[in-house]
């Protein structure tokens, strides 16, 4: 699939906003996320019949050249396999957009195509297999890139295809009035439910935005090194060792995380789907499914209010410091390897505001020309003391100081964690500066070290299909994919 060409100076961005549907636009957008699903699923159990059926056949002798032919992956190939089956398989499709369609397959397109990259060796990172059967517990959400996508002058409405003027929960008057001034240009809105069961619509949009650095922020620091923790979300300092920004977790954080404990035991207690004793799947009972979706709150309301003090960090960060070094995100669970040993829901929690963190300085540190730096994946930057640089073989999650054994160093763990990543940056800075004689370029560090497409992932936006529209149309895009 060929790459959509962002030009320059503008940067593709997601603006999200809560819905507020009346119960008949809640019961359409649930059909509609349900259409996308019926559609991928029916395509994917086809795809999988046919490979049987091919591996069956070869397995008796039967020559390649006259083996089942095989079902094409890419979208259109999948498109017109659906719309040829669509009146019997869906005889109420024309309940639904066509785009709800459009969107199940899309996602069944692009997860065939991970998994043969995947397989071929062809994709980086963690191996992908064959895509799954999404459930009715699967996160329920459509996309629409074609027909009427508005926000309405209002500036609480936004309007989608077939399902209409929807109500905002906030106001829409930023994305509006990029809009009206013509530095933004919707590509494409995914709704989709949160854990919480609230509706959301993200706009994917490609906005003109110059690198520059609010005149208020200053720069404080020429590098620095950030550590995320749980306790403590943000550690910042810098290279000769001064604490700059300690970012705890909010106290409301700490209430939300105590409370999806409480409710994750209470879970345990009941009558889940899966039966211990005989092993075997069981119905559960209503009180464990109301457990569970006070559970998808909890967790809903801890991340929005992780994400919230996430990106009022971020913006400091990026706005006030030229380099920041952040750790690599650790994929495969190597940090117990002899390093902090973090379990369960800490674990989890520490590894997704890194990510978080990572992936909000991505695009923040290009908008207002800072540079990103990531530390290698096994740079130990908890093990090594900084006083001497020497290093530990071991150190536990519940040693909240590190103390040297060499020159005697007593120093906060993360304070420590965050002066090795901020001298790593000062080496990389220095090291890259020096052949050319020039300052460091801004974002380009960034645009190197986060992979190919950072700018696609801004402001998080759940979508991650390339627009493939051209520049030139506004926010009503044209008639792309028009047979789905
Ligand atoms: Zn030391």
């Amino acid at each position: 699939m060929a790459r959509f060409k962002i030009p320059d100076g503008w940067v593709v961005q997601a603006y999200r906003y809560a819905l507020d549907p009346t119960p008949a636009q809640e019961r359409g957008l649930a059909s509609h996320a349900g259409a996308a699903r019926f559609a991928r699923n029916h395509m994917l159990r086809l795809v999988k019949a046919v490979l049987d059926q091919r591996s069956a056949e070869r397995s008796y002798g039967v020559a390649e050249d006259v083996l089942t032919p095989v079902l094409g992956w890419s979208l259109p190939a999948l498109r017109r396999v659906w719309n040829a089956r669509k009146n019997s398989a869906a005889p109420w499709w024309k309940e639904n957009s066509k785009e709800a369609y459009n969107s199940g397959l899309d996602s069944l397109a692009r997860s065939l195509e991970s998994w043969s990259k995947s397989r071929g060796g062809r994709r980086a990172g963690r191996p992908v297999g064959f895509p799954r059967f999404h459930t009715k517990r699967a996160r329920a959400s459509v996309r629409f890139t074609t027909g009427p996508l508005r926000l309405e002058p209002d500036r609480h409405h936004v309007t989608l295809p077939r399902l209409g003027r929807i109500r905002t929960h906030e106001s829409t008057r930023k994305l509006a009035l990029r809009i009206e001034n013509a530095t933004a240009r919707v590509l494409s809105a995914t709704v989709a439910r949160d854990s919480d069961g609230r509706w959301c619509v993200s706009f994917q949009t490609l906005v003109q935005r110059t690198t520059t650095r609010p005149a208020h922020a200053g720069i404080r620091h020429a590098v620095v090194g950030v550590d995320v923790g749980v306790k403590d979300l943000l550690v910042v300092a810098t290279p000769d060792g001064a604490e700059v920004d300690r970012v705890p977790a909010p106290r409301s954080l700490a209430r939300a995380t105590v409370r999806l404990r409480a409710l994750q035991r209470k879970a345990s207690r009941q009558q889940g789907p899966y039966d211990p004793q005989s092993k075997h799947k069981r119905l559960p009972s209503k009180r464990w499914r109301r457990t569970q979706a006070l559970i998808g709150k909890a967790h809903a309301r801890a991340a929005s209010i992780r994400r919230d003090t996430v990106q009022k960090a971020t913006t400091r960060l990026a706005q006030q410091h030229l380099t920041i070094t952040v750790e690599t995100l650790n994929v495969s669970g190597m940090r117990t390897a002899g390093g902090a040993c973090k379990r369960g829901l800490n674990r989890a929690l520490a590894d997704a505001a890194l990510a978080q963190v990572r992936r909000m300085l991505a695009y923040k540190t290009i908008w207002y020309g800072s540079r990103l730096v990531e530390a290698d994946r096994w740079y130990p930057s908890s093990k090594t003391c900084s006083g001497c640089g020497s290093r530990k073989p071991r150190l536990l999650l519940a040693e909240r100081s590190y103390v040297c054994e060499h020159c005697g160093l007593v120093i906060d763990r993360d304070l420590n964690a965050a002066i090795n990543l901020a001298r790593l940056g000062e080496t990389h800075t220095l090291s890259e500066r020096s052949p050319a004689g020039s300052g460091p370029v801004a974002g380009r560090g960034a645009m190197q070290e986060t992979g190919p497409a950072p700018a696609g992932d801004a402001a998080g936006c759940e979508t991650s299909t390339p627009p493939q529209h051209p520049l030139d149309q506004t926010g009503t895009a044209s008639p792309q994919g028009e047979a789905a």
